[in-house]
């Protein structure tokens, strides 16, 4: 018997994009013999369209941008009525990686790739992602945040706080997003003022940060009770630091897979990642991101509930050089997504 899968991808969200190409990479990755394979596309206005059984991988990011076919309200009772065996949300970013559609999924009892509502909710939210952090005794940068609200009070008097609470150079972010949208490094006041207003286009919290000189290593982890860390890489942005472009568009930064670290780095960062995962309750998957400093010291930066994962993103590099394959990380995720359903009834 083939699984049947619902492949949730695109979204209301500034990773709209992202999630098409990775999309098209994953339609061509499943095993059609193993899978049926049914599109759901989530256009950036947040309407669902269904595009039936796939026949062949997709040949273009247009193919999958489907239209018509009885909109949100067909998918939601094709998911409500079990036509799925299990549904993999391929979505970065708010309304898809932060626990709003898996709690969806909860909801209609329907098993689903990656992380649970808390992990994926915290997850998004870099503030209350760095609170859990600290609770649990990971170090991390200083960091304060900010409603649009306290900002509009009184921008002067805000700026003065970060500068004497957090000083430069910082980073601005919004406190919800991922894909390096809406973030600014600043080395002054004025950057600081144009840096606020760029993220708040993008969200009613931001965050505000130290900016650390340091490497940027990361680790891929699968598992559900049992997590399991990759091989450890390294991104090294060509840019400043690593922004959308640097990300997506201009394709020269470079991986370094594995990443130079001693042995007792490795197990010192593989031990810091199990224990962000385990601090957020993750499941199914994360990419663990950390900074390490000058000094030597690990300082996590985040964890992705759903990275990067076209067969170029990071996430899958770390597995592959781990000696797990594209379409073998695929149906490692479907499994265990549905072990976690299975285990939780
Ligand atoms: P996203 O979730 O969008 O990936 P990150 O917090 O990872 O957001 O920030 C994106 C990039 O910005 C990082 O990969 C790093 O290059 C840079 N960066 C972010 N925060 C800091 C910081 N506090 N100090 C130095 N560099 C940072
Ligand atoms: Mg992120
Ligand atoms: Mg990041």
């Amino acid at each position: 018997m083939k699984t049947k899968l619902g492949l949730l991808y695109g979204g209301k969200s500034a990773e709209h994009n992202v999630s098409l190409q990775t999309a098209k990479a994953v339609t061509a990755a499943l095993d059609l013999n193993k899978f049926d394979v049914y599109p759901v596309y989530i256009s950036i206005d947040g309407i669902w369209t269904e595009g039936g059984k796939l026949e062949a991988p997709a040949a273009s990011i247009e193919e999958l941008q489907l239209t018509g076919n009885g909109g949100t309200e067909h998918v939601l009772s094709m998911l409500a009525q079990g036509k799925y065996d299990v549904v993999f949300p391929l979505l970065h970013g708010p309304n898809g990686e932060d626990g709003t559609v898996q709690g969806l999924l909860e909801v209609l009892n329907v098993p689903y790739v990656g992380n649970g509502v808390l992990a994926s909710s915290a997850g998004m939210d870099k503030v209350i992602m760095k609170n859990v952090f600290a609770q649990a005794g990971l170090k991390q940068v200083g960091y304060t945040h900010m409603t649009r609200a306290q900002w509009e009070e009184n921008k002067e008097e805000a700026c003065k706080t970060i500068e004497s609470g957090i000083g430069w150079p910082c980073f601005v972010k919004p406190a919800n997003l991922g894909s390096s949208v809406g973030i600014s490094k600043c080395q002054d006041r004025n950057g600081l003022m144009n840096a606020m207003e760029e993220a708040f286009q993008f969200d009613r919290k931001v965050i505000i940060e130290e900016g650390v000189t340091a490497r940027e290593i990361e680790v891929g982890i699968l598992g559900n009770d049992h997590p399991a860390c990759s091989v450890i890489g390294e991104i090294v942005p060509k840019k400043d630091f690593y922004d959308y472009k640097a990300k997506y568009e201009d394709g020269d930064t470079a991986l370094i897979i594995p990443a130079d670290l001693t042995e007792e780095q490795k197990r010192e960062m593989e031990e810091l990642a199990i224990r962000a995962f385990r601090s957020l309750d993750c499941s199914g998957l994360v990419r663990a991101d950390f900074f390490l400093t000058e000094s030597g010291g690990f300082l996590i930066n985040e964890v992705n509930t759903m990275p990067g994962f076209t067969p170029f993103s990071m996430f899958p590099l770390l597995w592959k050089e781990a000696g797990v394959s594209y379409p073998q990380l695929i149906e490692k995720m479907i499994d265990l997504a549905i072990e976690r359903h299975t285990e939780k009834q």
